[in-house]
Formats: C-alpha cells, structure tokens, sequence
C-alpha cells in the first residue's frame, strides 16, 4: 500500500462513493437528499454516467417484456428519466421480446442532467481522479486518489464501490469472482452512432428483421467479415441518427491494460467494418457514415463480488421475492457469451410467470462488510445471474439501496451487514422504490 501519512489531504467525507456511473450517481444523490451527512462522489473520467454515457443511449428494465409489461422500478432511476423528458430528449422504444421496452434518451444530455442533479445537492464532486489505493485507520477508511496535482487521499466513515470493476473491494482485499474464472466473461463492445440515416426507408424495406438478415447473409456468404449475425441497430434521438450493439470482441480481459488495448483497437477495427457493410448493403445507409465510438469499449463485466447474498440463476427463475429485497428485475438472463456450447450469439432466457423477481439486500453488501457497499455491475451475483440483473434501471436502483443503507448505517449505528432491511424498505418506499410487483399492465399512454 502506498503510505498515506503524507499525502495531501483532499477531503474528509461520511460517504464516499467511488465511481459516477448509473449506480454511483443514484448512490450519492440518495445518500446526499437525506441531508444528514457529506457525501463526496468521485470519478476517474471527466463526466459522469459511466456507461450510460460512454456509449449507451437507452435504460432497460424499467419495464417487463413480453404482451404484459409491468413497471418494476422507481424512485431515483423515475427522477433522472423526468429531468431528460424535460428538455424532450427521451421516447420509449416499445418492444415486447428482448430486454422488453428501451427508454431512449440523449446521452450527452444525460451527462448535463448528472452534473445538475449532483450540483443541485450538497455532494462533493470530483471529476479526472482515480482510486489507485486503500488503506484504514481505525474504522475510517483512506481512499488514496491520483489526479493531475498528484496522490491525494480522503477519510471516510462509510464507502460505496460503484466502479463497475469493484476497484475498492479489490484494492481493500475483499473476496470476488472475475469473469472468466469459471465461464466464459461476456464478450466486450465498442458502439457507435451512424448519421445521415434514411430511416423511413430502411423501415420501410422492413427495419431490424430486414438487417437481421443481412447480417446473417453478409457472414455466410462472407462479402463482410462481420464478428457475428446479430447485432441490432436503432434509432436515437436525433435526426437520421442510429446507434448500434454489434461490434464483438471476445477472450481479453478488461482488467489487463495489455489486453484492454487490444480490444479497442479491436473494437474500432470492427465498427468500420460495419459501417462498410451498412452502407453497402442495408437499405437507407448508403451516404451513411460513422458520427461517433464509445468513450471506451463497453466492458460488461469484470470482478463479481462475493457478498452476503449471491444471486444465483436458480432465485432469478423462480420469480420469487425475497423477505430482504431492495430492488425488482424482470430483464431476461442475456448472455453475451463467447462460444459456449458451440453458440455463438447473444443467448436469452426468460424470467416466468409474473416475469419478476426480487434482489436480496446482501448481494450488495460485501462478505463480512460493516461500512463498505458493492452497487452496479460488480454486485454480488453469478454468471448468469449478472447477465439478468446488469440493465441500468437495476443498476441505479442498486445505486439507491446503498445509498439509503449507508445513510441508516450512520444514523443508528448498524453495521451493513447487520442492517435493519425492514427500516431500508420503508425507506425506499417512501422515495417511490418499487418492491411489489404491479397488479396491472403498464399503459404506456401514462409514461410522463
Ligand atoms: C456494450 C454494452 C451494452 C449494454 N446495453 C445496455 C442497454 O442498452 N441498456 C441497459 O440498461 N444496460 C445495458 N448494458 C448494461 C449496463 O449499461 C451496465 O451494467 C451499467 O451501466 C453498469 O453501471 P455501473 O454504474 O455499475 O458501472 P459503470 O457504468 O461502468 O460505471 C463505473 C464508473 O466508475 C468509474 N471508475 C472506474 N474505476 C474507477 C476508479 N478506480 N476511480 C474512480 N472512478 C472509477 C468509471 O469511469 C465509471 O464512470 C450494456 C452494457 C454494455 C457494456
């Protein structure tokens, strides 16, 4: 461990959460409204969103798939998504199969609505500094941060991990599984957004089930060296715009700076196949071209934490709700696995019956954790399992959990892993959290 006795001291915080992706910046501002105690949020780039801005522009899970879709998420996730309806960079994307109805928004909005919900609490927020290591005196931790002005380091009483790679818990010796170690990881992806799209004749020459089979013809016949034949394409929020999931970079390890470097050029590589093969062959991209590639190439998993509660494949299926849930997930396991068992494409299992099921509040808490919380990509769960529950209405609700948790922990002196779960409910119920499963459909004619 780097010694901290010398290093300046940035701050000294109740709560800090590391990582502003969905779940850091839901985790800071649910800790921050309850307005009892400083929160300081830190992150490593120079926006906030993590994924949801790098290189995403809609948020699953806030609804159920299939004919009856039920929405299964609110509170902080329901706030973030009024604030963009506010400017009109938002629609719904219906879609009853996948990963059920998208709600499409404006990322670089997104990045201004994160910037303004934190600067309008009392967060402290730090952007271009990294967690490069962590120590601990007495029973407050040291973050060891590096920025442009050097090591620096902040005290805290109560931490969050929300840097999708479990940076953190990693750093502080807590126990995890890195994907990869007993299955294949889910395979990387870089995006990227097209412009000058005729999308009224590519709908009209029959839309995604049309590119589905050009793909699937440009990879037989082998007139474009595409990584796989699915891959889906859809329209963003700007004019004649479309973003894109297709791009497949599997076997290298996002938590290796040598094999990460191979999978962006590799990533970067592949989108421009793609966008030789759109213009080519799908009709309305001909005077198409590339507008923009993710931040970085989008990593879906990395370190798993091991928790107090592991959420296994077999509690996603049942459809059961756990006594302790502090969060609902009706997303399918959607496994963009590498190959495995000889298939090569993204793999999709539903959750029955009532197509829900509830998340333990172990599974963000670390094995053994008084203080510390695990939220987001790197919560507690198997393989499978994270396959389902990684959509960023889950991970920000998540996100709202700890936030909450961490505040309660402080209040009444609980240690995580000996939290009241009936106090956290009743918490998040009262900010709009959703824990039942809803008696009716969602009509969509409500949304806003
Ligand atoms: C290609 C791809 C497509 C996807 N498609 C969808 C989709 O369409 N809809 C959907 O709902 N979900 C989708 N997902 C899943 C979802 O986006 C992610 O599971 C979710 O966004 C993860 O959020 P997070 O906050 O846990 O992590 P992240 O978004 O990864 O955020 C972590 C944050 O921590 C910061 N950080 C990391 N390390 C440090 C450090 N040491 N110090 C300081 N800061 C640090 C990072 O810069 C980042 O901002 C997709 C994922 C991928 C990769």
């Amino acid at each position: 461990m780097l010694n901290h006795l010398h290093l300046p001291l940035i701050a000294e915080t109740d709560i800090l959460v590391i990582g502003a992706g969905s779940a850091g910046c839901v985790a800071a501002l649910s800790a921050a409204a309850e307005k009892r105690f400083s929160v300081m949020l830190v992150e490593r780039y120079g926006f906030p969103g993590g994924t949801s801005t790098q290189m995403l522009d809609t948020f699953y899970g806030f609804f159920t798939p299939g004919s009856s879709p039920r929405k299964v998420v609110g509170g902080w996730p329901d706030r973030v998504v009024n604030e963009l309806h506010k400017t009109g960079d938002i629609f719904l994307r219906p879609n009853t199969y996948g990963a059920g109805t998208g709600v499409n928004y404006n990322p670089e909005r997104l990045k201004r609505v994160w910037d303004q919900l934190i600067l309008q609490s009392s967060i402290r927020y730090l952007l271009h500094t990294s967690l490069v290591d962590v120590g601990q005196e007495g029973e407050r931790f040291i973050g060891i941060f590096w920025n442009k002005g050097g090591f620096g380091k902040v005290v805290a009483r109560r931490v969050i991990d929300a840097s999708g790679d479990a940076d953190f818990c990693h750093l502080a010796g807590l126990a995890y599984e890195t994907a990869g170690e007993h299955e294949p990881a889910q395979s990387l992806t870089t995006t990227f957004r097209m412009s000058n799209v005729d999308l009224e004749w590519y709908e009209r020459e029959g839309g995604k089930k049309m590119l589905a089979g050009k793909m699937r013809t440009a990879v037989e016949t082998g007139t474009h060296a595409l990584p796989r034949k699915e891959g889906s394409a859809h329209r963003m929020n700007a004019k004649g715009c479309i973003s894109t999931v297709a791009v497949k970079v599997s076997g290298l390890s996002a938590l290796k700076a040598d094999e990460l470097t191979q999978a962006e050029v590799e990533g970067r590589r592949q989108a421009f196949v793609y966008e030789e093969f759109f213009r080519d062959a799908v009709p309305g991209f001909a005077q198409s071209n590339i507008i923009g590639l993710s931040h970085q190439i989008g990593v879906r998993e990395t370190r798993r934490v091991y928790g107090e509660h592991r959420l296994t494949k077999d509690e996603c299926l049942s459809g059961k709700l756990p006594t302790d849930r502090i969060f609902l997930c009706g997303a399918p396991i959607e496994d963009h696995r590498q190959g495995l068992n000889g298939e090569d494409e993204t793999h999709w299992e539903y959750i029955p019956g009532a197509g829900v099921y509830g998340v333990p509040y172990g599974t963000i808490v670390p094995k053994g954790s008084q203080s510390v919380w695990v939220v987001g990509r790197c919560f507690s769960a198997t393989h499978d399992a994270h396959a389902s529950c990684r959509s960023m209405a889950q991970t920000m609700s998540m996100g709202q959990a700890a936030g909450l948790a961490a505040v309660q922990s402080l209040v009444q002196d609980e240690p995580a892993n000996q939290l009241d779960t009936k106090a956290l409910q009743d918490s998040l119920c009262r900010i709009g959290a959703v824990l039942e499963v809803p008696s009716k459909d969602y009509d969509y004619d409500d949304w806003q």
